[in-house]
């Protein structure tokens, strides 16, 4: 049993659908106050309304440091300061390397890497002085330890953003702020769907576990990064994937 965090105000990029959704409800269930962040407006605001009174929404592009900026001021003036940042907003575009565009290259850095980025930078004077500030990044399996024909730029974002982990975990200790990594394998969010049932039969069937992640799955995990309990873990990874990652061959799932 997790001490309780209701009250406390948490920030969710990217959390107009998907694990994200899954990571706001998961904090506003407990009680917290939940900015829900993405680009659509009327998306911020649907699902804030669907997670009830704690939540609000608020519609801001983390390719933006504007919009970043005026993201953590609203959320102070809302809820009186940050406790809990979820860096989650990404996308996953496919592009073979032979025919991957600069274009491709800059738009999945810009909101999986410097998204991130500008999200963490923009909360944190008042992450600082919360004294128990969470920064919760949404990273992958993909890339940090696995990859996928398609997905060498997502794949070196998701890696990117464990290296901005690990530095920024000791710049920040001093401020009692600690910040880890959610490693998802795959997760039934509109994202994933739009991949097609050819690839969601193809990933349920390499998951020892036999069925895709929910999104509820990562929100927990988010919420233990959050908890009181977790105030001596920085710096570090926690793997959600139903053993995805686990099987040395195709051989291992056999039954
Ligand atoms: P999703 O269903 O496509 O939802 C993406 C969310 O991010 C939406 O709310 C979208 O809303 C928002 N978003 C996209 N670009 C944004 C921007 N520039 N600024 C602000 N918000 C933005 O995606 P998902 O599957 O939930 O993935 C969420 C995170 O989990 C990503 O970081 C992804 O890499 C990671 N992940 C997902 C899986 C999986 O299986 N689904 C596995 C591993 C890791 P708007 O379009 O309105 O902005």
């Amino acid at each position: 049993m997790l001490t309780s965090i209701a009250g406390r105000s948490v920030v969710v990029t990217g959390a107009s659908k998907g694990i994200g959704k899954g990571i706001a409800r998961v904090f506003a269930r407990q009680g917290a106050k939940v900015l829900v962040v993405a680009r659509s407006g009327a998306d911020v605001d649907a699902t804030a309304a669907e997670l009830g009174p704690g939540a609000s929404g608020f519609a801001a592009d983390v390719r933006q440091l504007p919009d970043m900026e005026a993201m953590a001021a609203a959320t102070v003036e809302r809820h009186g300061g940050i406790d809990v940042l979820c860096a989650n907003a990404g996308i996953f575009p496919m592009a073979k390397l032979a025919d991957m565009t600069t274009d491709d290259w800059d738009q999945v850095m810009g909101t999986n890497l410097k998204g991130m980025f500008l999200a963490v930078q923009a909360c944190l004077p008042a992450l600082q002085r919360s004294g128990r500030g969470r920064i919760v990044v949404t990273s992958s399996i993909t890339g940090p330890i696995t990859g996928l024909p398609g997905w060498s730029h997502y794949g070196a974002s998701k890696a990117g953003q464990l290296g901005f982990v690990r530095t920024a975990a000791i710049e920040l200790a001093r401020h009692k702020v600690t910040i880890n990594a959610v490693l998802p394998g795959n997760v039934m969010t509109e994202g994933l769907v739009d991949l097609g049932q050819d690839y969601l039969d193809a990933m349920t069937a390499s998951v020892p576990l036999r069925r895709l992640g929910s999104v509820e799955d990562i929100g927990n995990a988010a919420l233990f990064f959050a908890s009181d309990e977790a105030a001596y873990i920085t710096g570090q990874t926690l793997v959600v994937d139903g053993g995805q990652v686990l099987p040395e061959s195709l051989t291992a799932l056999e039954d």
